[in-house]
């Protein structure tokens, strides 16, 4: 019982939710809150516990987040659970085991997946942002590029149960047909504007999303 207990919350928490800004590898980031987000949303999405953030914050895990305040997201490395976040990624990995129609891309969280037509031309966009912007491009967490359906129904009952911020029901996101990124940062998001329709990438759904990029070749 006590296994099942521990796998389910590392379940939860490697989700990275469609619509979380998730802290980029290396340093704590400035989070500021949205509407409808939760202290343990926030947390579930940057792979953290919501204990650990609260106290990273100075705050109790029950304090109720304000929309337009900030908080301080560390890296999971920062609060020192870094044995859970390791565990966690090896289980969206194993989740995630390339079907043939899939190709693979570099990530901070090692490789992920979209559709190979999409990697393909991910990967020569990326190439093209380090080479002449220095900007790499990646998603925003291991939850960011392909998701199985059973991901998106686990993300979907997260947004259902006011947890996780809003995700489309199983079947109808394109995540889950490999064709979309959600991208870390802003900055990623100017390059892609700039030279991604060469690359059949860019931003055609989803308005109010500004992280969410799709190739439409
Ligand atoms: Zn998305």
């Amino acid at each position: 019982m006590g296994a099942r207990k521990r796998f389910s919350i590392l379940a939860v928490a490697t989700l990275a939710v469609c619509g979380a800004l998730v802290a980029p590898a290396g340093a704590s980031v400035t989070h500021t809150i949205q509407p409808g987000e939760t202290l343990s949303g926030i947390a579930a999405a940057n792979g953290l516990t919501t204990d650990s953030l609260a106290s990273w914050n100075g705050v109790s895990s029950d304090y109720l987040v304000i929309a337009g305040n900030t908080l301080s997201v560390p890296t999971p490395e920062e609060t020192g659970v870094t044995a859970a976040t390791t565990s966690a990624t090896a289980t969206t990995s194993t989740a995630t085991a390339p079907a043939s129609w899939l190709g693979s891309i570099s990530t901070p969280w090692g490789d992920l997946y979209l559709d190979a037509g999409a990697a393909a031309a991910w990967n020569a966009m990326r190439t093209d942002a380090l080479n002449n912007y220095g900007v790499d491009l990646y998603p925003a967490g291991p939850l960011s590029a392909y998701r199985t359906s059973a991901q998106q129904g686990e993300m979907y009952e997260l947004f259902l149960s006011g947890v996780g911020s809003p995700a489309n029901p199983p079947g109808y996101s394109s995540h889950e047909y490999g064709i979309s990124v959600d991208l870390a940062t802003p900055e990623m998001r100017d390059i892609v504007d700039q030279i991604g329709w060469a690359y059949g990438w860019g931003k055609v759904e989803a308005p109010d999303e500004w992280w969410h990029v799709s190739w439409t070749d």
